[in-house]
């Protein structure tokens, strides 16, 4: 006899904020349709940003993890199959097979595949046991199992994580940590030079060595320690390296699909719907147009996570509306904090605002006098704010920024 293949309403391929905030959405509207989400990962959806700041200081617990228990979920009439990739999405059929060899058609489906971290290319396996990256549970669980008092670790990228990662591990006990950027310095991308010294003396002080304008070139195993070289500026060696240099989108599905790519996603419109019209995207997969500027972004947040897969379970359930929020994206280092919005790139920086004495700053980027990205150095609850005034396209001189972000 012939075994029938289960047919979802809305089928989610994805267990992360993305997905489950798609869920949230569709159940806001619809209580009916039949909903199945699909992950890779045995876990239930849960935050990944403790897993390189508040796991490692004790703010946050493993029980803080998950964004819903299995009960919430069934009670949301959810239904979850984890463990178990999707393999296969045939678009014309509207099918889609797990590497388990189980089979689901929809009628309506998310892709919310997020990333995975970028590797070293070509990794002999007798170094791959000390080359670590952090994208998972499991590769957080992983490293913390691999760390032990006496060890030196080599923390190697400039960006979020790189930085999260040495910030977290030079407060672990009797750990002696480098920490190469290719950058001037951490966060170079983003922080201002004044920021960025900042931030780098406060790495020194916790006892981090870091070495700037390290750009790894390989590795290799030299008397059973790790080294490390890097363009033009010798080598390190360590006896555990984490590998933080970003990650990569996971394609392979929508180009299954034959979806439209764009800027190492996918193409999506202002309501998430790519340019198959069954085929949502959410996520760190997703590039849509920037809702003020227009342009196409591709971010990869936590807020932009929850606030795309939202509008994309809408519009699965019909009560789509164009996508109009300004995603945020945050950092911890230490005792500073910051919160951003828009386009914050280092060469665009246009002015710096900082609290005299104090800690606090403001950095304005965008081109001529038009702000497009503010990011709110150890300064809080002020991002609706900055999400009005670029909304809003208050030019840089407009006494609004002052008065609203300024008033130390
Ligand atoms: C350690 C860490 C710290 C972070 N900290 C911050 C932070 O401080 N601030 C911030 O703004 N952002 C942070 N981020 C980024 C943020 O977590 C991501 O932007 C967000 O998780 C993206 O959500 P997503 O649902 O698009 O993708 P993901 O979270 O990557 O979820 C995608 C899910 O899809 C699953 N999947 C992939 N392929 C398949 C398949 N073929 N079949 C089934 N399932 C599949 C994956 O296993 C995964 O569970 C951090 C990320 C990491 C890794």
């Amino acid at each position: 006899m012939r075994e029938e293949i289960p047919d979802w309403r809305y089928l989610l391929i994805g267990a992360g904020p993305a997905a489950a905030a798609a869920a949230v959405a569709i159940r806001s509207c619809d209580r009916e349709g039949s909903l199945l989400m699909l992950g890779a990962e045995a876990e239930e959806p849960y935050q990944r940003p403790p897993l390189s700041k508040g796991l490692w200081l004790g703010k946050d617990h493993m029980d803080d993890l998950p964004l819903k228990s299995p009960a919430e979920w069934e009670a949301l009439a959810v239904q979850r199959h984890l463990g178990d990739p999707v393999r296969q999405l045939d678009a014309s059929a509207r099918m889609v097979t797990t590497a388990a060899g189980k089979t689901y058609t929809y009628h309506r489906l998310l892709l919310a595949t997020g990333g995975r971290a970028r590797r070293p290319r070509d990794l002999p396996p007798e170094l791959a046991t000390r080359v670590f990256t952090l994208r998972s549970l499991d590769d957080y669980e992983g490293l913390r199992a691999a760390l032990r008092p006496g060890l030196e670790v080599l923390v190697v990228g400039g960006g979020f994580l790189g930085a999260e990662m040495a910030a977290a591990l030079s407060q672990q006990k009797g750990l002696s940590v480098h920490y190469a950027v290719a950058g001037a310095a951490p966060l170079a991308h983003i922080l201002p030079p004044v920021l960025q010294k900042e931030i780098g003396a406060r790495y020194e002080k916790a006892g981090v060595v870091l070495h700037p304008q390290h750009r790894l070139a390989d590795l290799s195993l030299e008397q059973d320690r790790l080294a490390a070289r890097f363009d033009g500026v010798g080598a390190l060696a360590c006896d555990l390296l984490i590998y933080a240099t970003g990650m990569e989108a996971n394609v392979e599905l929508a180009q299954q699909a034959g979806l439209t790519l764009r800027l190492g996603g996918v193409r999506v419109d202002a309501q998430m719907r790519s340019s198959d019209p069954h085929i949502w995207v959410a996520g760190d997969l997703a590039s849509y147009p920037d809702p003020v500027w227009q342009v196409p972004i591709r971010l990869e947040h936590w807020d932009n996570a929850e606030a795309t897969g939202r509008a994309a379970g809408l519009a699965m359930a019909g009560a789509g509306e164009p996508f109009t929020h300004q995603s945020l994206f945050f950092s911890d280092l230490y005792e500073f904090g910051f919160e951003a919005v828009g386009r914050c790139e280092v060469q665009r920086v246009l002015r710096v605002a900082a609290e005299r004495g104090g800690k606090a700053a403001v950095v304005y980027y965008g081109e001529g006098s038009e702000v497009q990205g503010v990011l709110l150095w150890n300064l809080w609850d002020k991002v609706d704010t900055v999400r009005a005034g670029i909304a809003d396209r208050r030019p840089l001189d407009d006494p609004f920024w002052r008065r609203s972000l300024e008033a130390w």
